[in-house]
């Protein structure tokens, strides 16, 4: 499933192509990936809607329309958005498609969203009534990149949680934007076994476990993110990002650990999803 840096990826591309362009024309297919709205409310929600800029929270895609309202994105398990020009063939599974105007020099575009597993969503949501209509939002923490992030604030995010500090960083009202990857990722970077308790965690160790989260998510959001061999991630130009080669224990679990060099990556299960961990260097 995209995480941060994925959807940050797609996020940049969206900003570089789309913002500043009017929505001419919209078809919906499968009616599911628009469910809590319905195909007539999109359409009527998205034609002739100027998009002003594209933001991100955790994984939403958020853009802010001239109309007032806002389009939000959800990739979900495969939902990827792909940016073509009208004449190209559209791939299978081609949900929604934005017929976009020319903008200055640049051509009419498409702004396709893909979903082979329609998990996804697209939805128009007007802001005053984003507790209503997409009561998720307002659940989520902050998110690593987008709003202060400080150790202090991740030990207030932290306080009193109990279970799986793994379950804590998938929980996106904790932290937003961290999935499983990334989890793996992150508390291999921060030494930190992924059954620790996070309430008993230190100062210096939350300081050690926020310094992972930042530097982890900003280098895979330099490498434009992950794509793994049974997703199917891809930037809105369909280039695949790179940072499944920085993996040091995602996707690793019998392999030796390329930071200690001697123990072998151990999976498990914690909180429902496979966990792979170094045990020499988290603990
Ligand atoms: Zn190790």
């Amino acid at each position: 499933m995209p995480e941060l840096p994925e959807v940050e990826t797609v996020r940049r591309g969206i900003a570089a192509h789309v913002v500043g362009r009017t929505v001419s024309r919209v078809e919906v297919g499968r009616e599911r990936t628009v469910r809590r709205m319905g195909r007539e409310a999109l359409i009527h929600g998205l034609s002739g809607a100027t998009i002003l800029s594209a933001q991100r929270r955790g994984k939403y895609l958020l853009c802010p329309l001239d109309s007032g309202e806002v389009l939000m994105i959800h990739l979900r398990m495969s939902g990827r958005v792909l940016i073509a020009e009208p004449s190209a063939p559209r791939p299978p599974h081609t949900h929604v498609v934005a017929h976009l105007a020319a903008l200055g020099d640049a051509p009419p575009i498409e702004l396709w969203f893909v979903d082979p597993r329609t998990f996804g969503e697209v939805l128009v949501f007007d802001p005053a009534h984003a507790a209503q209509q997409v009561p998720e939002l307002a659940r989520l923490g902050p998110d690593p990149l987008v709003d202060e992030f400080t150790p202090d604030v991740l030990a207030r995010q932290l306080l009193g949680k109990r279970g799986a500090l793994k379950a804590a960083l998938l929980d996106q009202s904790v932290v937003a934007g961290i999935g499983n990857i990334y989890a793996d990722e992150i508390l291999h970077r921060a030494g930190l076994r992924p059954r620790r308790e996070p309430h008993r965690l230190s100062r210096r160790t939350i300081e050690r476990l926020y310094g992972a989260i930042v530097e982890v998510l900003a280098a895979a959001v330099a490498s434009g993110g992950s794509t793994l061999d049974d997703t199917q991630y891809v930037d809105v130009d369909g280039t695949t990002g790179s940072y499944q080669h920085e993996h040091r224990v995602y996707g690793r679990a019998g392999d030796t650990c390329f930071t200690c060099g001697r123990a072998r990556i151990s999976r498990t299960v914690v909180a429902g999803r496979t966990t792979c961990y170094c045990a020499v260097c988290q603990r």
